[in-house]
């Protein structure tokens, strides 16, 4: 469809060229970008949805929950259908690839992928340490095609998500001094967990007060290359279990957050979610939790601004 990508650029050169920060969004389905802004106050961008069975299906959950575009998570196993995805609807979509890192073949595939279209690789959820061989090859190719990579970190075993993933945040520091090139995003339970010093990798989502000095608060102000996907059940619940402290952790990386759903709702209002979406849908809870304890300007960097930025969508 050249048209729409013609406009799409055009609406790039304007930006570059004022040097203000102009929406890309524009739907050949004739839903104006202005209407999405509206429902937030701030077009969105979902950095964190997985592909649904169709291709409709995914546009439905954006529509629904009055987000702009989305990034696509998406597996071998959904590749074609993400390349569908964007292809028919390019101002709504764009895609990352992932696959696990201890399959032999996993570098070839995703360059392979980043060829064809993919802006990032994850989420990257395997079986290994952060720090493993296999990661740190992932994390020197990422520098070198100038990607990012969105890393999932789980210590502990969930019926949702049985194993442990990526593991060793409390330890990753060591990564991101040694790529420095390398642009981090992190995002499940040990990243926000962590954000509390007392965080003791036995629970998933634990509550109550945070402790000041964890890991991933002190990670993100040290090093340029950490940023964070806000998604799922464990950055909602680092919103809501202690409030004051978040609205400052708001403030503190403004620069640095991204919002994200990982919702697996169908329609944008909780229907037939599953887990941490069963009766309602993440994108729109994380969004009203976001609007209550950002003041605006830090809240459009957090649902739009910082996520175009950083992935030049
Ligand atoms: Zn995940
Ligand atoms: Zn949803």
């Amino acid at each position: 469809m050249p048209f729409q990508i013609d406009r799409r650029e055009f609406l790039h050169t304007v930006a570059a060229a004022t040097g203000v920060i102009v929406p890309t969004f524009r739907s050949a389905e004739g839903v104006s970008g202005q209407a999405a802004a509206g429902e937030w106050g701030s077009p969105v961008f979902d950095i964190h949805l997985h592909p649904r069975a169709t291709v409709e299906g995914s546009l439905a959950h954006l529509d629904g929950s009055g987000v702009t575009k989305a990034v696509l998570l998406t597996g071998a196993a959904a590749e074609e259908r993400a390349k569908q995805t964007v292809a028919a609807h390019p101002t709504r979509f764009v895609r990352f690839a992932s696959i696990d890192m201890t399959q032999p073949a996993a570098i070839d595939y995703l360059r392979t992928a980043a060829k064809e279209g993919a802006i990032g690789f994850g989420e990257i959820k395997s079986q290994v340490a952060a720090a493993s061989p296999e990661m740190q090859r992932l994390y020197a190719m990422a520098a070198e095609l100038n990607l990012p990579v969105t890393i999932h970190f789980q210590e502990v075993n969930q019926p949702n998500s049985p194993g442990t993933f990526n593991t060793g945040l409390k330890q990753f520091d060591a990564m991101l001094r040694k790529f420095p090139k390398t642009t981090f995003i992190g995002h499940a339970d040990a990243f926000w967990a962590n954000v509390s010093a007392d965080y003791a990798e036995d629970t998933s989502y634990p509550t109550g007060p945070i402790k000041p000095g964890g890991v991933t608060d002190r990670f993100l102000g040290d090093y340029p290359n950490l940023y964070a996907d806000m998604s799922a059940n464990s950055g909602n619940n680092f919103l809501n279990r202690d409030p004051e402290f978040a609205a400052r952790f708001i403030e503190r990386h403004q620069n640095k957050l991204m919002f994200g759903s990982d919702c697996s709702c169908a329609d944008g209002h909780g229907t037939s979610g599953r887990g941490a979406s069963a009766g309602r849908c993440i994108a729109r809870a994380t969004l009203t939790m976001l609007k209550k304890l950002a003041p605006a300007d830090q809240f459009r960097k957090i649902v739009w601004e910082n996520g175009n930025r950083l992935l030049k969508a």
